[in-house]
């Protein structure tokens, strides 16, 4: 290992290698909760050459290497273990390019996101892809896990905003297309292999993005509405009603609600009253006077009884406010404890049946327990979060196995954005075939025969 450690050195300088205890607390854990490791060393390669340089050397010795974007991840996808070489873009940032005439712009893999938003918008473009994790997760990263976040309903996934992909494959071939034409059908379309991948299938240097006009307005409402069909109601209103505007729909069932506007810090409860569910909707408009057509839609669906109740953001800080009731789980740990934290997909009909199976049966296993259930509504995207108040630790296994068996049931992904990584590795037969798990490890063992790159995850072996 002495020996690989030196071949690094040589290849990319000292100081873009630290082994052993040198390597920094923050490489060694991501955000799933996980405990933290000690890799056998973290590189930092500026280039994509360097990072071929890493993966050469690597391969050759038949040692591990797990990439690192920003380590928010919730799913230990970028976790290295002992005697693994984790392998951060934290030095390959920077915007290459905003091209106007194609509406792209074309940014290095471990360049922050936020950074990438703020370039962007300077350049009176919207880059679409937003989470709450933003000023940390880096791009490469959301194109490995294939990131969704607050506006998918309107501008689709990463995998919709992706034009072109530089990868290096994990023998050190770089495969270069740094595509930016929205037609191109020249062959099988390579970087959708890579995206989503999670660093299994190679290491994403440098990312084309497509990126939208910035819209002339930005309206939100938050609503307290009766039941769930009116939910549903409401979300085909909006559809037909805002069209291609709508840019979030996003749901809270009323534990969730309550305890943001009453336990987080800062956050204001917009509406007065309580009502059974909430939805946070907001349109993005290429008209100024989009806003006012906005205003008149939640008129329309208050008068129609859809809605209960509704207030609409009068200006940039209230549409802040209303975000920050649903970005507030954030403060989970302060608030309630640990959350055992759940990412799954379901047909939007479907959702609130689920919620009601998995109420009674968390309720049933421990009484007293906490159970928080939204989502991106609009998506299929449910998030459940559960904690056993007084459990040390949280039964977490037991947990899963509930809530991934009743989403089976009901026909659901066990992942519907944040990705497999290893944590939930033993539930991906619930979400997929066995052919099509028998054909992701024939892609692994064409692409990766040496199993060097993040091995382990997503696909095991
Ligand atoms: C507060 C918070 C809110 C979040 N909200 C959302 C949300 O709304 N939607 C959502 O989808 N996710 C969300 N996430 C999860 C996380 O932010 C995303 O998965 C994000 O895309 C991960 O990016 P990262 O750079 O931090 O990747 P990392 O955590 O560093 O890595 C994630 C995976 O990608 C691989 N990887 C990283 N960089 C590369 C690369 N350059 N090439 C190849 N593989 C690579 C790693 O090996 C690992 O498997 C949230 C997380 C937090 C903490």
């Amino acid at each position: 290992m002495d020996g690989v450690i030196a071949e690094l050195e040589r290849a990319l300088g000292t100081g873009a290698v630290l082994s052993g205890e040198d390597v920094p607390a923050a490489n060694r854990h991501d955000w799933s909760g996980l405990p933290a490791t000690t890799p056998l060393a973290l590189v930092r390669p500026r280039s994509t050459e360097e990072v071929a340089a890493v993966l050469r050397v690597c391969h050759a010795a038949g040692v591990p290497v797990v990439p690192q974007g920003g380590l928010t991840g919730l799913c230990g996808g970028a976790r290295a273990a002992t005697g693994e070489v984790a392998l951060s873009l934290e030095r390959l940032v920077g915007i290459e390019e905003i091209d106007a005439e194609t509406a792209t712009i074309t940014v290095r893999a471990g360049t922050p996101l936020e950074r990438a938003q703020e370039a962007a918008s300077a350049a009176g473009f919207l880059l679409a892809l937003d989470l709450g994790a933003r000023g940390s997760c880096a791009i490469g990263g959301n194109v490995a896990t294939n990131a969704g976040g607050n506006r998918v309903i309107r501008y689709g996934m990463t995998r919709d905003l992706v034009l072109g992909l530089e990868v290096v494959l994990p023998d050190g071939t770089v495969l270069t297309n740094l595509n930016k034409l929205v037609k191109n059908n020249a062959g099988y379309d390579l970087k959708q292999l890579f995206i989503g991948s999670e660093g299994t299938l190679g290491v994403v240097t440098r990312v084309v993005l497509r990126l939208h006009p910035l819209p002339a307005s930005v309206a939100a409402g938050f609503c307290g509405l009766p039941d769930f069909p009116a939910v549903l109601a409401l979300l085909q209103a909006a559809r037909r009603q805002l069209g291609a505007g709508l840019s979030a729909f996003e749901g809270m069932w009323h534990e969730f609600y309550e305890c943001m506007v009453t336990k987080a810090s800062g956050v204001r409860a917009p509406l007065a009253g309580r009502h059974p569910f909430y939805v946070l909707l907001e349109a993005h408009g290429s008209d100024p006077t989009d806003g006012e057509r906005f205003e008149a839609f939640l008129g329309r669906m208050l008068e129609q009884g859809v809605v209960a109740d509704a207030a609409v953001a009068q200006s940039t800080a209230q549409v802040r406010a209303f975000w920050a009731v649903r970005d507030a789980v954030a403060e989970y740990a302060t608030m309630i404890g640990p959350m055992v934290n759940f990412d799954v997909g379901l047909v939007t009909g479907r959702m609130h049946a689920v919620v009601e199976v998995l109420r009674r049966e968390v309720a049933a296993r421990w009484p007293g327990a906490v159970a928080h259930f939204y989502g991106h509504i609009g998506d299929g995207n449910l998030h459940v979060n559960v904690n056993v108040p007084g459990a040390v630790p949280q039964p977490k296994a037991e947990i899963e196995a509930l809530v991934y068996r009743v989403v089976r049931d009901h026909g659901g992904s066990i992942s519907a954005e944040h990705g497999i990584g290893v944590t939930k590795l033993a539930y991906l037969g619930y979400s997929r075939t066995p052919a099509e798990l028998a054909l992701m490890r024939t892609l692994k063992q064409a692409i990766d025969p040496r199993n060097i790159l993040n091995p382990g995850k997503v696909v095991g072996g």
